[in-house]
């Protein structure tokens, strides 16, 4: 069962002597406390909420250590400064998911508390930081002003260090990007798009599936600018590198019982949906490719789990993949395409109820 957050008034006699508490989220002066940890604080229940959802409930124990620990002793200890960074991957873990889950409110919690551990653990201005800029940018979308300024941060801090990893100039050109297309400005977010992909292929290569995130993204501006056949060739070009990484998953899957990491499915199955309904409206509708599309949606339903997508989708695939050998649906040619699909027989008898 869940834990459920839950708070108290501070106790003053309980706390070093003349220690202000400030509120965890918006720094204002604190008047309730975590009663789980009792070393986070907050100014009201609305924002201990807020960030027990946020990230708090999977780090409250976490930060009893870290916080417990006078200030100087804090800065001299290697193992504290191991804790934080473990707090530091665990928060922008928290609110990369969140944010590929659409849930940009609630990744704003976790992005926070990320830039707040890497200053005290990397100092201030310093290109460590640029994830964390990027994700608050990101939890802050639609906010244009607060936007702007965490990813003017972000490149203020990579233009400081030009010998900063390829990873981060690609990140930020790819939040740069985005921020362009929102603002409508095309030309800006293409250049943006080309020097993500660029440094996204260096660090990753041609067939990355983050490169991949790369030609989904410039494919939207061309869309925005009616470039249609440039749209197609990446699409397709997208198609291919999943549909190939998802079988490579898939047949994992299968053989070793691995789980999938389900942190990018939300996005992923959003960009899939976003392709399939581009070929299907296509002019020059070309059922090879709709089939690779609808097949990616398919595997990436059952590496989920779930079962009745699994069917909805493993259907529709079936459908274009006949379509495309020219044939009609038989009840055997179904089940022999479906253990082709998957490549194995155990599915099959799961599926086969609903045939
Ligand atoms: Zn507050
Ligand atoms: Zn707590």
């Amino acid at each position: 069962m869940e834990a459920e957050s839950q708070a108290s008034a501070i106790i003053p006699l309980a706390l070093p002597k003349g220690a202000e508490k400030f509120c965890e989220l918006c720094q204002r002066e604190a008047r309730l406390q975590c009663s789980k940890c009792r070393v986070t604080f907050y100014c009201a229940a609305e924002h201990q909420q807020a960030d027990w959802v946020g990230i708090h409930k999977r780090i409250c124990q976490l930060l009893v250590p870290i916080r417990a620990l006078p200030l100087r002793s804090l800065q001299q200890t290697s193992h504290t400064e191991t804790q934080i960074k473990k707090l530091i991957e665990i928060c922008r873990l928290v609110a990369q998911s969140k944010l590929s889950e659409g849930k940009h409110q609630e990744a704003l919690p976790a992005a926070q508390l990320c830039l707040r551990c890497s200053i005290d653990v990397h100092g201030p201005n310093t290109v460590q930081l640029v994830p964390a800029y990027l994700l608050l940018a990101e939890a802050n979308m639609g906010e244009k002003q607060a936007q702007n300024d965490f990813l003017s941060q972000a490149e203020w801090a990579v233009l400081k260090s030009p010998k900063c990893g390829l990873t981060i100039h690609h990140q930020l050109h790819r939040s740069l990007g985005r921020l362009h297309v929102a603002t409508g400005d095309l030309d800006t977010a293409f250049y943006d798009f080309a020097n993500d992909i660029y440094f996204a292929t260096e660090e990753y290569g041609l067939d990355s599936t983050v490169t991949s995130r790369g030609y989904f993204l410039m494919a939207d501006v061309f869309t925005k600018q009616g470039k249609i056949p440039t749209v197609r060739s990446l699409y397709s070009e997208v198609a291919r590198i999943w549909h190939s990484h998802l079988t490579r998953l898939l047949e994992t899957h299968i053989q070793t019982g691995v789980c999938f990491d389900q942190t990018c499915t939300h996005a992923l199955d959003e960009m899939l949906r976003t392709m399939l309904e581009f070929e299907q409206k296509d002019t020059r509708k070309d059922p090879a490719r709709i089939a690779v599309v609808a097949h990616c949606l398919a595997m990436l339903s059952f590496l989920g789990g779930d079962f009745l997508k699994v069917i909805t989708s493993s259907l529709f695939a079936l459908k274009v993949t006949v379509l495309v050998n020219g044939s009609k649906i038989t009840k055997k040619k179904k089940k022999v395409l479906l253990t082709r699909l998957y490549n194995t027989e155990t599915p099959i008898n799961k599926l086969q109820l609903f045939l």
